[in-house]
């Protein structure tokens, strides 16, 4: 089972592309900023199985959609069941495009086996004195934009720097 609170297919702001996107529910964190405060707490939102979950997301895209993003809230609280719902969303679309967004710096976490099949993920809380709004798609200059694949075939982290209107990484 997984938690979330929303699906969106239209945003333009949570990674490259028109994109759906899942907000799953709950955080450890309490960053002052918080772009989404009602999806901290760890008992809010619905529960839905992974393969239901992963079912509407892939009812919900297009052929204009360039990819899926995972935000919220932090994907990562709950990182085997977003394994599972990956996991089956590649089974039936293999070269779909996935970011996902987290809390957690890459090293923390780098030896999660759902990290294998992201493409993208933005890394790091967001922090108010680091805030600028000329920064795409994150929301302070701490935050990292990592090309997974290849910061994991390298051992070191590989950064992507956007440009505003990219839509497809
Ligand atoms: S990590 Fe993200 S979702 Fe969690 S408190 Fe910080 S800004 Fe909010």
């Amino acid at each position: 089972m997984i938690r979330y609170r929303d699906i969106i297919s239209d945003s333009i702001v949570d990674g490259a592309g028109l994109r759906v996107v899942a907000f799953l529910q709950g955080c450890p964190r309490r960053c002052i900023g918080c772009h989404n405060p009602q999806l901290l707490p760890i008992e809010g939102g619905k529960e839905i199985s992974e393969r239901e979950l992963a079912k509407i997301l892939l009812k919900k895209l297009t052929a204009k959609h360039a990819g899926i993003t995972f935000s919220g809230g932090d994907p990562l609280m709950q990182p085997e069941a977003l394994f599972n719902v990956i996991t089956y969303i590649r089974k039936r679309k293999p070269e779909i495009n996935i970011w996902v967004y987290t809390g957690y710096y890459f090293e923390e976490i780098k030896d999660l086996p759902v990290l294998g099949l992201i493409d993208v993920l933005v890394d790091g809380p967001f922090i108010m004195e680091e805030k600028s709004i000329s920064l795409v798609f994150k929301g302070s200059r701490n935050q990292r934009i990592i090309d997974v694949p290849n910061t994991l075939k390298q051992g070191k982290i590989i950064e992507i720097l956007p440009e505003k209107n990219a839509v497809n990484i």
